[in-house]
C-alpha cells in the first residue's frame, strides 16, 4: 500500500481523527508570529520569547537533527453540548471543554509514540529518530498542520476544518524518515464572518487572525500565575479554566460530531461546570484527588482557586462570603488578593469588616495594596 495512506490508516488506528504529512520546513507564518512576540502579545509566556525557541522554530533541526517530515495528528475532543441552563447558572464554574475528561498529553503521547515505533518497521529502517510533540514544543503546529491540507486558519487563529470545525487536538510526530507528502486543500475561508472577533468577552482579537493573549481568558485562567488584571476581571464571567466563546460561535462548528474518545467526556454536568461554592473550600489535598488525571491538575490548587474567587466575585451572591472570608487567611497571597477581590464585589457589610480586619494582619505589601483598594473601588474607603 502507498505509504502516505499507510501511516493515515495506522494513525486512525490509533484512534487519531486525522492526519497529514508535511516536510519539516520552518512555518510560513515565523514573520508574523515573531511580530506577535515583538508586539508583547505573549504576555508573561516568557518561555515563548525566549532566544532558543525562536531559534527552534526557525530551524526544526535544533529539535531533531536531520528532521525531514511531520507526521500531524488531530484528535476530535468535544464531547456533547453542555446543556444551556446549567452553562449559564452564574452559581457554577465553566470549564473548558477540552478539560472535562482526562488529560489529552497522556492520551496522545504513547499513541504518537506507537505510531514512530510502527514507521519504523514499516519502512525497514531502525537507524530512523523521531520525537513527539502534544502541545508541549517549539512548533507552530497549526501552520504544519495546515500546510498538510488538513484545514484553515480562522480569524479567531484555531485551525478550522471544514466539515467537522475546531475542536480538536493537534499532536506531531517529527521524523529523520523522507515520507510522502500532503499538500494544501483547497479550502473554504472566514468571508465576512466576524462573530468570533465580536463575541469575544475581553475584547481580545486586536485584529482578525491575531489574538492578544494577555487578554485572553484561556491565558488569564491558565497560563498567568499571578495577579489577574482588574479591569478584565469582570469581563471573565464564570470561567475558571479556559473559555469556549470564539470556538463556540463559529458556524463552523455547527458540524461537529461528538469524539469518540470515551476518556474525554465529562463524569457528569458538576465536572464541566461545578458549583462554585464547594471549589471555594478545596485543599491542596482535594484538589490533587479530584484532578489529577486532568489537563486542570497542571494550574495546582492556589491559581484555580484564585479563578474561582473571580467568578465568585462575577455571581456577586451573599451565599459565598461564608467560604470567601476564610480566603482573606490563606496561605497564597494571590488567593487572599483575589477572594478581598470578591468580596468586595458582593459588598456586604460582614465583607467589608472582614477586609478592614484582614489589612491589619496583611504582611505582604502586594496584596495588602490588593486589599486597599478593594475598599476605595467597592466601600469608599
Ligand atoms: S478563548 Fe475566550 S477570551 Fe480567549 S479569545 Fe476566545 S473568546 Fe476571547
Ligand atoms: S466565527 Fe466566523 S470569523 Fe470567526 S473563525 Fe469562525 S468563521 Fe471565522
Amino acid at each position: 500500500m502507498d505509504l502516505r495512506l499507510a501511516i493515515k490508516q495506522k494513525a486512525q488506528s490509533l484512534g487519531f481523527t486525522f492526519a497529514g504529512i508535511v516536510p519539516a520546513v520552518p512555518s510560513k507564518r515565523l514573520g508574523a508570529y515573531f511580530d506577535w512576540i515583538h508586539k508583547e502579545y505573549h504576555g508573561k509566556m516568557g518561555y515563548l520569547a525566549r532566544p532558543d525557541r525562536q531559534e527552534r522554530r526557525q530551524d526544526l533541526n535544533v529539535i531533531l537533527q536531520g528532521v525531514q517530515s511531520i507526521i500531524c495528528v488531530g484528535l476530535d475532543y468535544a464531547t456533547h453540548s453542555i446543556p444551556q441552563e446549567i452553562a449559564t447558572d452564574p452559581s457554577r464554574g465553566r470549564i473548558s471543554n477540552y478539560a472535562w475528561g482526562v488529560d489529552y498529553h497522556d492520551v496522545m503521547t504513547p499513541r504518537l509514540k506507537e505510531l514512530g515505533d510502527w514507521l519504523e518497521t514499516q519502512i525497514g529502517d531502525y537507524d530512523i529518530d523521531h520525537r513527539v510533540y502534544v502541545d508541549t514544543g517549539a512548533i507552530l503546529e497549526r501552520d504544519h498542520a495546515e500546510s498538510a491540507g488538513l484545514g484553515f486558519t480562522g480569524k479567531n487563529s484555531m485551525l478550522i476544518r471544514p466539515r467537522s470545525g475546531s475542536y480538536f487536538f493537534l499532536g506531531e510526530l517529527l521524523t529523520t524518515a523522507v515520507l510522502p507528502y500532503d499538500s494544501p486543500n483547497l479550502m473554504p475561508s472566514c468571508g465576512s464572518c466576524t462573530r468570533c472577533l465580536t463575541a469575544c468577552p475581553t475584547n481580545a482579537f486586536p485584529n482578525p487572525y491575531v489574538l492578544d493573549a494577555r487578554k485572553c481568558i484561556s491565558y488569564l485562567t491558565i497560563e498567568l500565575k499571578d495577579w489577574i488584571p482588574w479591569e478584565l476581571r469582570p469581563l471573565m464571567g464564570n470561567w475558571i479554566y479556559g473559555c469556549d466563546v470564539c470556538q463556540d460561535v463559529c458556524p463552523f462548528n455547527r458540524f461537529t460530531q461528538p469524539t469518540k474518545e470515551p476518556d474525554f467526556y465529562a463524569k457528569n454536568w458538576d465536572y464541566a461546570a461545578p458549583p462554585l461554592l464547594e471549589l471555594l473550600t478545596v485543599t491542596a489535598d482535594s484538589f490533587r484527588e479530584r484532578y489529577k488525571n486532568s489537563p486542570i491538575y497542571r494550574l495546582r490548587r492556589n491559581r484555580f482557586v484564585r479563578n474561582v474567587c473571580v467568578a465568585v466575585g462575577n455571581w456577586g451572591s451573599i451565599e459565598a462570603l461564608g467560604s470567601l472570608i476564610p480566603l482573606l487567611e490563606d496561605d497564597s497571597p494571590v488567593v487572599r488578593g483575589h477572594a478581598a477581590w470578591a468580596v468586595g464585589k458582593i459588598g456586604e457589610k460582614r465583607g467589608k469588616t472582614a477586609v478592614l480586619e484582614a489589612i491589619k494582619k496583611e504582611a505582604d505589601s502586594t496584596t495588602l495594596a490588593e486589599f486597599q483598594r478593594v475598599m476605595t473601588t467597592f466601600f469608599n474607603k
